[in-house]
């Protein structure tokens, strides 16, 4: 071999030695590290069985039950590409990421099977459907998926057949799943990480704590205590499975999984199962801080509340540290990087709450001119460009997108950005969201951060609309915390004397409920700026 093999299959190997702990709490299954790697180990070698080979793509959609981990675990042992598709898609867009992946096998459960079944027949390269809880009769040839290993309940009695011999020749740069963007700006396109890309993520999930621990001049206790995660934010989102999942397999940490995300239901599981750490996107935190039965449940146990996906406001930041007493940590990152970019804990975040942290020592960031042609000067604002070892190889069959955003190991980021002298980055907008005002640049984010430091507000966007003469006009949806008020002069003269005239919003709207997001915490700009295409209501 040219390279000692280095896979996830190791890291499944690895997990093992957390022996009897409790990897992961679902409802009422609670599954060893022991009970997963037999799981995850038994269905790898039925996988072979059933004709997967290396490279062959395995589509799954699910909610974020344990079999999700088993799956995506198995598959990548054996050398074959997991795609894990979006829950919330629909059926169209399902049949979309199957076909475009040309997945042979399909792992449903059964909410997505019933949503999919009439469209089996459009996926020809599907040999076999398996669904795991099924909520009825299956139909259209689809199989149980409990068939092949059993439900979680049996893992630990399964015989210990270890992984698949191939498992060993699996070498770094070979892929292992192809992951769809959010499809925030356009059509979802599937990123096909590797081996490699992904465990860079091993190194990079500890490296903002340990940093923080440094700056401090502490130590880490010598028995490091064990941690419990609550995963909030699906599995087929890079952030949850490179980040979180990886990082709590390698500290051997619990992770707690929801069915669905429910504000009341985490705080009851946070103080049931002692949680240290959650988080995942931004509007996630924002729900935990203003929901008003808050003060009913015991929270004291959380240390860490981290997200990164979508820009988060510097109140944010603040808010978590007073009134959860937790840290706050972010993490840029794209589903291009597979894995985090940048990480940023503890104090620095604290005192740099409007950046998104400095990049990972195994990263570096550059910020360019919009042609990519030159750099642009430390502390400008410009198109930000990453590079290292979480760098995807490209889009699946999509060579003329790969070849216009991965350039020279670096992948154009789409997102407007500017560095500091130390390295820290600083997100200010999507390149296709900033909105140019009779020449004047307004990036959203800055005027959103201001409307969020209201105290009024607890959600906020920053859309442009046409204007004949300027071109573009800046216009603002906010939603206000409950029992709260705010008028539209007031939200405007708040902005005012905050931010140049040119940027207060000419109209807000305001909305009953929290912005329209996407499944992966993204707000839909696009169906906000339609908003104002109608008059506003009186
Ligand atoms: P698409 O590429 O299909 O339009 P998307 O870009 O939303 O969708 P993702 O790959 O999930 O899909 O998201 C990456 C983007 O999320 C980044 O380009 C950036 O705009 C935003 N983002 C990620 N992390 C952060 C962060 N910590 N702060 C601000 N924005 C972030
Ligand atoms: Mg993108």
């Amino acid at each position: 071999w040219k390279h000692a093999p280095a896979s996830l299959a190791m890291l499944m190997l690895f997990s093992r030695t957390h022996g009897d702990r409790e990897f992961l709490i679902h409802e009422d299954e609670r599954v060893t590290y022991d009970a997963h790697f037999r799981a995850v180990a038994t269905l790898a070698h039925k996988l072979i069985a059933m004709g997967i080979g290396r490279g062959d793509r395995v589509a799954f959609a699910m909610r974020n039950l344990p079999e999700w981990t088993q799956i995506f675990f198995a598959v990548t042992s054996i050398g074959a590409i997991a795609v894990p598709l979006n829950a919330w898609w629909s059926g169209d867009e399902l049949e979309y990421g199957i076909v475009d992946s040309g997945a042979k096998l399909v792992i449903l459960d059964g909410e997505r099977h019933v949503r999919l079944r009439d469209h089996y027949a459009a996926m020809p390269a599907v040999e076999q459907v398996l669904v795991a809880r099924p909520t009825g009769p299956l139909e259209g040839g689809a199989a149980d998926f409990a068939s092949l290993v059993g439900p979680t309940s049996g893992w630990a009695t399964l015989t210990d057949v270890g992984l698949p011999d191939i498992a060993m020749t699996i070498q770094p740069d070979d892929e292992v799943a192809i992951f769809y963007t959010s499809g925030t700006t356009g059509h979802p396109k599937g990123a096909i990480g590797t081996h490699r890309n992904m465990l860079s993520n091993i190194f990079s999930t500890g490296y903002g704590a340990a940093r923080m621990l440094l700056r401090r001049g502490e130590v880490p206790p010598a028995t490091p205590e064990h941690k419990t995660h609550l995963i909030v934010i699906p599995f087929f989102h890079v952030t949850a499975c490179s980040a979180f999942l990886m990082g709590n397999i390698v500290a051997g940490g619990t992770i707690v999984l929801m069915r669905k995300w429910d504000t009341v239901e985490a705080f009851k599981l946070i103080e049931k199962e002692r949680i240290n750490a959650t988080g995942g996107v931004p509007t996630i935190a924002w729900q935990l801080l203003e929901h008003p039965d808050r003060g009913k449940y015991d929270l004291s146990s959380l240390e860490n509340i981290s997200y990164g996906g979508a820009p988060s406001a510097p109140e944010l930041v603040r808010r978590i540290y007073q009134e959860f007493g937790a840290l706050p940590g972010n993490g840029w990152g794209m589903t291009e990087t597979m894995a985090t970019v940048t990480s940023h804990q503890g104090e620095d975040y604290l005192n740099r709450p409007d950046s998104c942290g400095p990049p990972v020592p195994v990263a570096e960031l550059k910020v360019m001119s919009p042609d990519g042609a030159q750099a642009i000067p430390v502390g400008e604002v410009g198109e930000l460009w990453a590079k290292g070892p979480m760098i995807v190889k490209g889009y699946w069959n999509k060579p003329e997108a790969t070849a216009a955003t991965f350039i020279d190991g670096w992948v154009r980021t789409g997102d407007l950005a500017r560095l500091d002298e130390e390295g820290f980055c600083y997100i200010v907008d999507r390149a296709k969201d900033i909105i140019i005002r009779g020449g004047e640049n307004i990036y959203s984010i800055e005027v959103e951060n201001v409307l969020y430091a209201h105290s009024a507000v607890t959600d906020a966007a920053l859309v442009g609309i046409p204007h004949r003469i300027l071109g573009e006009e800046p216009a603002a949806v906010v939603h206000l915390c409950s029992g709260c008020s705010a008028t539209e002069a007031e939200l405007q003269a708040w902005v005012g004397k905050h931010l140049a005239g040119f940027k207060v919003p000419v109209a807000i709207r305001f909305v009953g409920d929290v912005l329209p997001r996407n499944a992966n915490g993204k707000i839909l700009k696009q169906e906000l700026r339609a908003l104002f295409a109608e008059p506003a209501p009186a």
